[in-house]
């Protein structure tokens, strides 16, 4: 055996964590705070466990906190419906937020900072369209034209303003904007919009406000409101970093900051909430937690544990860079999870009759079967054994080829937990199908031990024929068939690069009777098959199994 080495040396910190380390030393912070923000207008998908992962892991790392916040600035989109889920998903996934606030909440205090930006003569009301707004925006070549409502006074500003609240004007005829610089080389610093009316009913705010924030304006306001100290958000906001330092420096209040980290990409695997939305929407799928989908609901439905999300969240690491992260990752970590959680049991996917002509009618026996070999706690179980099984029907072959290990005339198998089979002929149907499989057995191999020392070197699963239950088996591919869905060529979307057979539905499986009392979501090994877990559609009477994933790597690419 080999030397394990154990070094003591601290594993490298990232590159956030080395901030963090760094503000904490110097005493910029006596603590961390950190925020998780979805906004309410969708379920959760992979890309958000590894935010929650990453900011609900710093404050415990650290000692400090991690508020929920719901960024619901967009009465439009949002709902109810999401805000439960999007709970519910953090607290599966092991988590708990210190504080639960809504971006909402503090839409009368962003009304006020508004205000004092207005007297400041930071920000004014304009009458442009927003098509005005974006032609008068320039480019990055070219700098952007002053609006003919920029130099109004504070008074006719803060006159203007407050009608807006109070509902004056119609949506889209008046506009809040922040006076920076119309020829600024950062776009987002060209008089950025502050508030926009909206004639519309908010999910918490009801009919109060038809004027709402911009994400620009509210977000950084609202993690100072609550005093966080490091806010990390995914890279596409690091030119949006500038605006967020802006408001916080003109209005004076508690300096939060900002950090980009890559957001997570995953191979096969679309991620934007709105493409999500539109598989469920147009039924390509059915539902938010459709066992296919990367939806943290769909993780949980397919047999995904939050160790094994965690786990793979950690392992990725926090990059500066977008990459893509192979499918398979995600895999492994449920693998190497279920393999010590799972209990084995046996199913048969694709049965067929294997008679043992020397076993005697009638008859039937208990043998003992181990649970779990990774967990002795687990212990063992009684397999009921007689006459009549089903094996695989792929686990026998007319004319073998010369490695072939498993079931062909003449050959001894093992049958796993039972004993030496030697098969002897098979019977036909008119058309030529194989019917049943005929087989002597070894009465002396009981327990599946050789006898005399002689080897074999298949070992194949079975259910009794008698004693067995019926299941429906869901076994899954990934969902589209292009490694990076959203390259399409002109015309295509990536609806075009799903998998025609991502779902396959086996109505007519066998399984060990031990599965007759499951829960919904309970996880098993079908002993050489993969890991299956008990979907939301099973029930006493119509047992139902999700493939959760096969035992070997199916994802990486093979050399
Ligand atoms: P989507 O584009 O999927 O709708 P989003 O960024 O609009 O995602 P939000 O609800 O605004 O969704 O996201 C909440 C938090 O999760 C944000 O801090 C966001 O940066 C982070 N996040 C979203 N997607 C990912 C991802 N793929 N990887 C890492 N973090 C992500
Ligand atoms: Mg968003």
């Amino acid at each position: 055996m080999e030397a394990q080495i154990d070094n003591n040396e601290k594993p490298s910190l990232n590159f956030i964590e080395e901030i963090i380390e760094n503000d904490l030393r110097n005493g910029v912070h006596k603590s961390i705070i950190t925020r998780f923000p979805p906004e309410p207008n969708g379920y959760l998908h992979i890309g958000h466990a590894k935010s929650i992962c990453l900011n609900f892991g710093l404050a415990i790392k650290y000692g400090g906190k991690t508020n929920l916040r719901f960024d619901d600035t967009n009465p439009v989109k949002e709902e109810v419906e999401y805000v439960d889920s999007i709970k519910e998903d953090i607290k599966w996934l092991g988590f708990k937020w210190a504080g639960e606030f809504y971006a909402s909440d503090y839409f009368e205090q962003l009304y006020e900072w508004a205000i004092v930006l207005i007297k400041k003569g930071l920000a004014y009301v304009d009458d442009q369209t927003l098509e005005e707004i974006r032609i008068n925006r320039g480019t990055i070549q070219t700098p952007g034209k002053n609006s003919p409502f920029r130099d109004r006074s504070v008074e006719e500003n803060l006159k203007l303003f407050q009608e807006m609240r109070e509902g004056k004007y119609a949506d889209g005829e008046k506009i809040l904007r922040a006076k920076i610089d119309m020829a600024h080389p950062n776009m987002h610093m060209r008089d950025p919009l502050m508030y926009r009316i909206l004639h519309a009913e908010h999910h918490r705010t009801g009919n109060d406000w038809c004027i709402y924030p911009m994400y620009d304006y509210a977000h950084g306001e609202s993690d100072s409101i609550e005093r966080i100290t490091h806010s990390i958000c995914t890279l596409e906001f690091d030119v949006h970093r500038p605006l967020y330092d802006w408001f916080i420096e003109k209005l004076e209040i508690f300096p939060s900051h900002q950090y980009e980290f890559a957001r997570l990409n995953l191979s096969y695997t679309v991620m934007s909430k709105r493409k999500l939305l539109e598989l469920v929407k147009e039924n390509h799928v059915s539902g938010w937690d459709d066992a296919r989908m990367p939806t943290i609901c769909g993780l949980r439905r397919r047999g995904y544990t939050p160790e094994s999300i965690r786990h793979f969240c950690d392992s990725i690491g926090v990059a500066k860079r977008d990459n893509i992260i192979d499918f398979g990752r995600l895999e492994f970590s449920l693998r190497e999870d279920l393999n010590k959680k799972a209990n084995r049991v046996m199913a048969v996917l694709d049965p067929i009759k294997l008679i043992i002509d020397n076993y005697p009618e009638g008859e039937k026996e208990e043998l003992e079967a181990i649970n779990n070999p990774e967990d002795e706690s687990a212990g063992s179980r009684m397999l009921p054994f007689s006459k009549t099984l089903y094996i695989e029907r792929n686990d026998f072959m007319e004319e073998p080829p010369k490695k072939y290990f498993r079931l062909a005339i003449g050959k001894e198998v093992r049958l796993r937990y039972a004993y030496f089979v030697t098969c002897t002929s098979v019977e036909k149907d008119s058309n030529g199908n194989i019917t049943a499989i005929h087989c002597t057995y070894d009465p002396l191999s009981k327990g599946g031990n050789s006898p005399d020392g002689r080897k074999v070197k298949g070992t194949i699963h079975w259910v009794d024929a008698e004693d067995c239950l019926n299941a429906e088996v869901r076994l899954f591919d990934r969902l589209f068939v292009s490694e990076t869905p959203e390259k399409v060529e002109p015309g295509k979307t990536f609806i075009d690069n799903l998998n025609p057979d991502s779902l396959k539905v086996i109505p007519n499986a066998k399984v060990e009777r031990s599965l007759a009392d499951v829960n919904h979501l309970d996880s098993f090994q079908f002993e050489r098959l993969g890991y299956f877990n008990v979907d939301y559609d099973s029930t006493k009477e119509n047992l139902v199994f999700n493939r959760t994933c096969t035992l070997k790597d199916s994802w990486t690419k093979q050399n």
